[in-house]
């Protein structure tokens, strides 16, 4: 048998309990609404808020659960809309497991993963992605020789030729997407700028996985981890950064067990914050903005990466830095999360003008938020809606304050 690399695999009736003990008290459609001033924000379930039918909320979702266990219900096209149109946000399961200590969102991923090993999951506009990471190594359809463009120009070591204590890995969207180019060399020129000893792997880096495994495909999403964790764990690399945050989920949560014990893993707001607290990076222009700093679900709610950002933010002079009513662990999905805009895109996107609309009644005249697809989903909505507001990844508004251009 193949040896498996990854986190051991966790079958959905091992969680039976949950799905057997829901109540169905529905406190997981909202936020916690003592932490949210305004009313008019407390419904946090982007399903279930743009469906409206139970079906379409974590309550729905567990007696659906429920209902497959003891074959009370059979699989059926409403059946799979239903869990593709989850955007696995983990809003349900921070209301939920605080009070009942229940994982509704644990539930969904692997209700994903029993339809796609039954043949009923995922969605049918979901097989171009597949096939562009099976053609590509990238599930975005771009072409794999050119994966290391975008640092062309840059200081970076090139991996495995030349030896480095950080491997920065841009990620699936980073490297595929032209208007998040600026993003991702303002990443690494900071890293530089700290003078760290840094390297990328350039046309030789892969996928890390992630949309697999959110589509409920482990099989595939595996032989990305294992090609990856191979190739990292050769590097004698002690760090590995990224700035996409669904590859640093899947790095800390899947890959971590694997890697050598020396490597850590770190989200790209985290080294930020560590840098400027030893002095390493020191901000001295001013960056005059009111910026709303938006929480990407796969950092915040999965890993409660709330201050790294924030410091780094709160670095910055001439910054005024205000929160959304629904903030923290009360974010709402930017409509970018579960691979849901790939097979559902206006209702994503309705999601993300939601959160415009939100970013705009706090008076912002810019969303910060510190993940590609977050980035993505909400220049979608400014440029549908025709909205003043600004959309910028953390790194380059530091990067500005710095007096550095790439
Ligand atoms: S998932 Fe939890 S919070 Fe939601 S209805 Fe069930 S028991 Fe209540
Ligand atoms: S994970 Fe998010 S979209 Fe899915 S049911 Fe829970 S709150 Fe709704």
């Amino acid at each position: 048998m193949k040896k498996r690399i990854t986190a051991p695999r966790e079958v959905l009736h091992e969680l039976q309990q949950d799905y057997f003990i829901c109540t169905k008290c529905k406190m997981c459609q909202g936020v916690h609404v003592q932490f949210c001033p305004e009313s008019r924000f407390w419904r946090n379930c982007p399903s279930g808020s743009n469906f409206r039918w139970d079906a379409y909320y974590a309550s729905g979702k567990m007696e659906i659960a429920r209902g497959l266990h003891i074959n009370e219900i059979e699989p059926s096209d409403s059946m799979r809309h239903i869990l593709y149109t989850c955007m696995l946000c983990s809003s349900c399961q921070e209301q939920c497991y605080e009070v009942k200590q229940l994982h509704p969102t644990r539930i969904f991923e692997l209700m994903r993963e029993k339809a796609v090993r039954e043949g009923w999951g995922p969605m049918p506009e979901h097989a171009q992605l597949v096939e562009s990471l099976e053609k590509n190594d990238n599930p975005f359809g771009a072409d794999k020789k050119k994966r290391g463009d975008w640092a062309k120009g840059l200081a970076l070591k090139s991996l495995p030729k030349e030896s480095a204590e950080v491997l920065f890995y841009a990620g699936d969207a980073y490297t595929s997407d032209p208007a998040l180019k600026h993003a991702v060399r303002a990443a690494a020129q900071v890293l530089l700028e700290a003078g760290l000893d840094v390297g990328t792997l350039g046309a030789d880096e892969i996928s890390d996985g992630s949309l697999m495994l959110q589509l409920g495909d482990r099989d595939f999403f595996e032989t990305f981890a294992f090609t990856n964790i191979e190739t990292f764990n050769s590097l004698g690399v002690k760090t590995i950064v990224t700035p996409d945050t669904h590859a640093a989920w899947v790095f800390k949560e899947e890959y971590a067990a694997e890697l050598d014990p020396g490597i850590k893993i770190l989200h790209l707001s985290q080294l930020l914050s560590r840098l400027l607290k030893k002095g390493q990076l020191t901000p001295e222009k001013e960056v005059n903005i009111k910026a709303v700093y938006h929480d990407p679900c796969k950092l915040g709610r999965r890993f409660e990466i709330y201050n790294a950002p924030r410091r780094v933010l709160e670095a910055i002079p001439g910054l005024e830095l205000l929160e959304f009513p629904r903030a923290t662990f009360n974010s709402l999905c930017c409509g970018g999360g579960g691979g849901v805009r790939y097979a559902f895109p206006d209702y994503a996107l309705s999601t993300a003008k939601e959160r415009l609309f939100e970013a705009e009644w706090t008076g912002a005249e810019a969303i910060i938020t510190s993940c590609p697809y977050c980035v993505q989903m909400f220049n979608q909505a400014v440029e549908a809606t025709g909205s003043k507001i600004k959309v910028y990844d953390l790194a380059e508004v530091l990067l500005e304050s710095l007096g550095k251009e790439v």
